[in-house]
């Protein structure tokens, strides 16, 4: 059993049924919190659009039925207002919600009088911009609330990806340097969009020291009127969290009892690190030895009028390099744009 947080439920409240079904059968899976969408902002106008108030009396229903904390997005000061009559008090913000600083403040001033009681989870921005991200955080936390989570469900880049929403995972990683208190969770179900992916994408979380994961489980998720594809049964739900590695969470908070076994982890956990950190120094001299080549290519080109970008060559090297990352299991993608990175600024050395 993982020691991290696990949120998991259906995307949205459907009917009572579903809801206390699903619920029901999360009971005993060792599950932190439950969710369910009340309000469901969705990008086509004709797309099921959640039942709103009276899914709020089932989860309220489904959080005295099991004893596991009920949350549901909240994108408006009304429905913050609604969820906390019916004793919801974790809400998250959805990342067409955290997109926006004009909604994300008037949530957290919504926020203010009960603020020391609630939760709230704050899902990445639709686009991989940091600071609006690490800005919604702030909002809520001036607004006083202590309990607060970064959630990570992928971003929209236009890069081609194997996930519905891209990774990005130096955006989390920046984010966990720039606000370590706040724990990180993994939503593989939104960054997948594919319930295949989940479990590979969920251990890879733990492995990365994510905080916990909010997982969207169903009791018959091909029936689910909502991201259907992404949903697990409440089998694999239950099966997936079984086989988490154990892990202590990377936040601050909880890293304060760390058994001997652990320190010694964390030690072996710094040899590595200093590896990296030398590695990378060669990798940074090697960059910086290639472009006082490029420089002396310009010299070169400049003395003999020849154009500095010749695509052809560009074109021999970049297929000589893709050919050796696929040999080593390099991703393709990734790679064309380290190269892309340096024939620019190895042009501009030339220059
Ligand atoms: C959700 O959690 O159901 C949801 C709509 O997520 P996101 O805001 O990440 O798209
Ligand atoms: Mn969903």
């Amino acid at each position: 059993m993982s020691e991290a947080l696990i949120i998991a439920g259906p995307c949205a409240a459907e009917s009572r049924e579903q809801l206390l079904q699903t619920a029901t059968q999360l009971a005993d899976a060792g599950v932190g919190v439950f969710r369910a969408g009340v309000w469901k902002p969705r990008t086509e106008p004709d797309a099921f659009e959640g039942v709103g108030e009276e899914a709020l009396s089932w989860l309220a229903e489904a959080q005295q039925l099991t004893s596991i904390p009920a949350a549901t997005e909240v994108a408006t000061p009304e429905h913050v207002r609604l969820a906390l009559k019916h004793g919801i008090r974790i809400l998250w913000l959805g990342a067409r919600t955290t997109t926006n600083p004009f909604l994300v403040q008037q949530i957290a001033d919504s926020l203010t009088q009960e603020a020391n009681t609630l939760t709230v989870l704050v899902k990445n921005p639709v686009s991989p911009d940091l600071k609006l991200w690490k800005g919604a955080i702030e909002r809520i936390r001036k607004a006083g609330v202590k309990q607060i989570y970064a959630v990570h469900r992928g971003f929209q880049t236009g890069q081609p990806s194997p996930y519905r929403n891209a990774p990005v995972w130096s955006v989390p990683f920046a984010l966990k340097l720039a606000v370590p208190d706040i724990p990180l969770i993994l939503d593989p179900s939104h960054m997948s969009g594919d319930a295949a992916l989940v479990p590979d994408l969920s251990r890879k979380a733990m492995t990365l020291g994510y905080d916990g994961l909010m997982i969207e489980a169903h009791c018959n998720p091909q029936a689910a009127k909502s991201d259907n594809k992404q949903q697990l049964t409440t089998d694999q739900l239950k099966q997936l969290i079984s086989s988490l590695p154990c892990r202590k969470s990377s936040s601050s908070s909880k890293m304060e009892n760390v058994t001997e076994k652990q320190t010694e982890t964390y030690d072996t956990l710094s040899l590595l690190r200093q590896q990296l950190d030398e590695t990378d120094d060669t990798l940074f001299l090697l960059l910086l030895q290639r472009m006082q080549i490029s420089k002396q290519i310009g010299v070169f080109k400049r003395q003999h009028n020849l154009p500095v970008l010749q695509e052809k060559r560009y074109a021999e090297l970049l297929a000589k390099r893709l050919a050796w990352a696929e040999q080593h299991e390099l991703d393709e993608e990734i790679i064309r744009r380290i190269l892309d990175a340096i024939h620019e600024e190895s042009c501009r050395w030339q220059l």
